[in-house]
């Protein structure tokens, strides 16, 4: 029975363990993907658009004065005049290059005769343009541009300084009758425009970079560590089509197996892709560590209701086996209990070899007792007797409330004569006892039935034998100890 409780409360108690774990664990799932999809969904239709907005109305400042300085030098009269009048006085047309120079704060102006191939610079005539040399592709490559477009955006080293990088806007410039009389435009220092995409890459921990139409990468920061390319960037290599292809792109990709998030737009002037990415958001640990957090809490959460409705149940469990296996009355061991002892007593005996003896003491005339003191004096007189059986027994001797007011006492490692030796001293003691109950002393003896265990006999009949002992003691007038030999 106690083998049984134990197992209950073991299951239990896990089943309680499983089912907290599983609703903790269940619970921070869900608030921490909730809260990862809001993040990304926040980062891709908003962080990221946002920065790409923030950067391209800064950069656009910057990238849209050279245009609007170099579409007023080509359509400037003195320029086209001087140009039709077959460039005389070029220091005329080289100081007002220093002019535009000077007064926009660019870092080259320059203008290309068609006629002279002369390529004139704020600083005077540079040299003239060859069709053979490599650096002078660029014009012949303005000069046969489609008739709709009148300029090009071109990043390339500075004729006049090799060493800076310069966007150079070259527009074309027509005479009055729409004839192509040469190139002119501003150069400007690519630093600044680093400098701004540096700062969000630094501030916001986030990619800037431009594209071409193709999709080779023509501007970044200094501490760039892409590819040259969209089609040969890790994770993009299957979506370049799908920035270089639409006006504007927003996903996200998985690189060196971390979340990117990319979104790029395109910048019409320059016929450039903005891209800005942007890695694992910081808050992303955040909600990692918040989530392992809320798992440690619900772990010691359980553990502390395991360990509470373990003490509590065990001590239910103790209360409940007490009850269960005692009297409430006398606090002697009950019948069902006492089988278990005897049984195991028994197999004990078998074992050592040694005698084991039953007495079974029944009260004489106790419903006399009952019926002139009342139910309750019965009660105090049970209680009296079991005490003082109870004061007369080893450790190891068990008393048993096996009826009304029936005791069975086990008695191990004892003989049939030592059993009625001490069932002799029980009856002696009881009936010399003048018990007083309320003020009222009542006279009380006892009749004892006494066997011996014998080899290989059932217990009912131990029992059975004790029994007819007692009948027997009953019969001879009561307050004496019969043996059954
Ligand atoms: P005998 O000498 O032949 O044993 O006579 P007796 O009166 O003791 O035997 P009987 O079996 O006729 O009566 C036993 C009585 O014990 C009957 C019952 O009411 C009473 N009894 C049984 N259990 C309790 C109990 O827990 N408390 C009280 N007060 N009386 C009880
Ligand atoms: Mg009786
Ligand atoms: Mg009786």
């Amino acid at each position: 029975m106690g083998n049984h409780v134990w197992n209950d409360k073991k299951k239990f108690i896990w089943l309680l363990s499983v089912l907290l774990l599983v609703a903790f664990l269940v619970t921070s799932g869900i608030s921490y993907k909730v809260a990862h999809d809001s993040l990304s969904q926040q980062i891709e239709s908003n962080t990221l658009p946002l920065t790409s907005d923030n950067i391209y109305s800064e950069i656009q400042q910057d990238l849209l004065r050279p245009i609007f300085i170099s579409s007023l030098m080509a359509q400037d009269t003195f320029v086209r005049d001087w140009t039709l009048n077959h460039e005389q006085e070029p220091e005329k047309l080289i100081r007002y290059l220093k002019e535009i120079q000077d007064k926009y704060d660019t870092v080259t102006s320059f203008f290309i005769s068609e006629q002279s191939r002369n390529y004139y610079h704020s600083s005077g005539v540079l040299k003239k343009i060859q069709d053979v040399e490599p650096n002078d592709a660029w014009y012949f490559r303005v000069r046969s541009l489609p008739e709709s477009e009148h300029y090009e955006i071109n990043i390339d080293a500075d004729t006049a300084d090799r060493t800076k990088t310069t966007v150079f806007v070259n527009y074309k410039v027509f005479d009055f009758e729409s004839k192509f009389i040469g190139v002119t435009g501003v150069g400007l220092a690519v630093e600044k425009v680093k400098a701004l995409i540096e700062l969000y890459q630094k501030r916001y921990n986030r990619r800037v970079f431009f594209t071409d139409r193709q999709g080779n990468v023509t501007l970044h920061g200094d501490e760039y560590d892409g590819a040259n390319s969209l089609q040969a960037s890790t994770g993009l290599e299957q979506l370049a089509t799908r920035i270089l292809t639409s006006p504007s792109a927003a996903f996200s990709y998985q690189r060196n197996g971390k979340t990117v998030y990319l979104n790029s737009r395109l910048v019409p002037e320059f016929k450039w892709y903005l891209v800005v990415e942007q890695e694992d958001a910081p808050q992303e640990q955040e909600l990692l560590n918040t989530f392992w957090g809320n798992l440690a809490l619900s772990l010691v959460v359980t553990i502390g209701i395991l360990f509470i409705s373990n003490m509590t149940l065990g001590r239910y469990q103790r209360k409940l086996e007490i009850m269960a296996s005692t009297d409430k009355l006398t606090g002697a061991a009950n019948r069902q209990v006492f089988e278990e002892y005897f049984h195991q007593a028994l197999d004990k005996a078998k074992l050592s070899q040694t005698s084991i003896s039953i007495l079974l003491i029944d009260i004489d005339h106790f419903k006399k007792v009952n019926d002139s003191y009342g139910h309750s004096v019965g009660d105090l007189v049970l209680k009296t007797v079991t005490n003082l059986l109870r004061s007369q027994l080893k450790p190891q001797d068990i008393l048993c409330r096996w009826g009304g007011e029936e005791f069975l006492v086990l008695l191990p490692e004892m003989d049939l004569s030592r059993a009625a030796e001490l069932a002799e001293r029980f009856r002696d003691s009881i009936s010399q006892r003048e018990l007083k109950v309320n003020g009222v002393h009542i006279a009380i003896t006892v009749s004892i039935g006494v066997a011996e265990y014998q080899k290989l006999e059932p217990a009912e009949d131990l029992i059975k034998r004790a029994d007819l002992a007692l009948y027997q003691a009953k019969e001879a007038g009561r307050n004496q100890v019969v043996l059954n030999q």
